[in-house]
């Protein structure tokens, strides 16, 4: 979610951003763990050991060798860092712009572009045996951890022990950590190799030890899965859950549209598809206005930034990619990183930059102030979820305003509402 490569923001492309953005919970149901989570913020040795021990016996019980299980969880620490790290709520919205320009950068795309040179010919390989096009392949890697630069520093059976642990989502977190044993016991990495993201994330494409453990493939021939050292393993990984995640070799994910004048913006949301055909209908056309395809697929409208920003229309591969990381955002970034080093240009409508930073307040004061008039956005929680943002548009609608869902200056002034920190763009 943060600019730069972080120790905290892989996985957590994969939970937090969604999380923000879509309104999401993630894992976020009463978690029953196999270990005995502690209440406390801090815990005391006694009670980390006591919930490890549970951890082992699990471990054991799951077909963990003794051996592994002894020698790594006889290792781990707890990790105050990772708690809080886990407990970071982000005090300002992040603006599409600020998302996308972060990730999608000259410097990546170059790099992006050098490396489907130097690796063609695996890359190649790769798309022949699981569907997906070397572009999206490195889209995903650049991404995740800028093509191999960073994965992540934390140790990944202590970051997992410490979740595991901890009330919030022990069971999601032991679940993990029994994988991380398992992916040792392998022999895939060494206990003290196994470094990853603060909240377990891993190698060159940062999956988490479950998605390791089901989809990670040797693709270099010694033998072992190893996403930290081999750029073939981790590419030919890469494609191989995006295969099983749905990947449609066939189509892309997506593109920029233009939308016409008038355009009615309840239309669109990435739970109204219909066939492509229909929009063309209605006077969509490619970014640089151009009939598109007349192909039989369906696909959906979004518009990230508002009707300010670019639309896009997206089809089935984006919903795979959001299988990877429940993000709209990321979604767009990895399609756009992948079309820019295939080749494309920028986008025609960039998202403008002096988009407002929203603060959890100032999103809980809008919550208010639509549910006060009778337009239901849901509890007030802070979080711009689909609620309130079909609230948003209601709203909009009723006032004659552009009912694109997004919150602009306008709305937060049709509303009366001050914003609690003059926008710095
Ligand atoms: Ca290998």
């Amino acid at each position: 979610m943060k600019q730069g490569p972080t120790a905290g923001q892989y996985l957590t492309s994969a939970i937090i951003a969604a999380c923000l953005l879509s309104g999401t919970a993630w894992a976020g149901q009463a978690d029953k763990s196999a270990g005995v989570p502690l209440s406390a913020e801090n815990p005391t040795s006694t009670q980390f050991q006591s919930c490890v021990a549970n951890l082992k016996t699990r471990a054991l019980k799951s077909g963990v060798s003794e051996k592994v299980a002894d020698d790594v969880l006889g290792q781990v620490s707890y990790l105050d860092r990772v708690i809080e790290l886990d407990r970071r709520q982000p005090e300002f919205t992040t603006t599409f712009a600020d998302y996308l320009n972060r990730r999608v950068n000259e410097d990546r795309i170059e790099k992006g572009r050098a490396l489907l040179e130097k690796h063609r010919e695996l890359l190649n390989r790769v798309t022949a045996e699981t569907g997906v096009p070397a572009a999206y392949l490195l889209a995903f890697w650049g991404l995740e951890t800028n093509f191999g630069t960073y994965f992540g520093k934390m140790s990944v059976p202590s970051s997992l022990a410490t979740l595991a642990c901890d009330p919030r989502r022990a069971d999601y977190f032991s679940g993990e950590l029994m994988s991380a044993l398992q992916i040792i016991d392998e022999g895939a990495i060494t206990p003290d190799q196994m470094e990853g993201s603060w909240a377990g994330a891993m190698g060159h494409v940062q999956f988490m030890p479950s998605v390791f453990l089901r989809y990670a493939v040797d693709a270099d021939g010694d033998g072992k899965r190893d996403l930290w050292h081999s750029i073939p393993d981790a590419m030919m990984s890469a494609g191989n859950f995006l295969n099983h995640l749905g990947w449609d070799g066939d189509y892309r994910w997506g593109r920029e549209v233009l939308l016409p004048k008038q355009f009615d913006y309840s239309e669109a949301g990435l739970k109204r598809a219909k066939p492509l055909t229909d929009w063309r209908k209605e006077g969509i056309t490619d970014a640089f206005g151009n009939a598109l395809p007349d192909a039989d697929v369906k696909a959906a409208l979004i518009v990230p930034a508002g009707h300010e920003g670019p639309a896009f229309l997206v089809y089935h591969n984006f919903h795979v990619i959001m299988g990877w990381n429940r993000s709209e955002y990321y979604a767009i970034a990895v399609g756009h990183l992948a079309d820019r080093i295939a080749g494309g240009g920028g986008l025609q409508q960039p998202p403008p930059e002096d988009a407002l930073h929203l603060s959890r307040q100032d999103i809980e004061a809008l919550q208010n102030a639509l549910n006060d008039q009778g337009y239901d956005a849901g509890t007030p929680d802070g979080i711009l979820g689909p609620a309130t943002r079909s609230a948003i548009r209601d709203y909009q609608r009723s006032r004659k305003l552009i009912a694109d869902g997004y919150p602009d200056e306008i709305l937060f002034e049709s509303l009366k509402i001050t914003l609690s920190e003059p926008d710095k763009g």
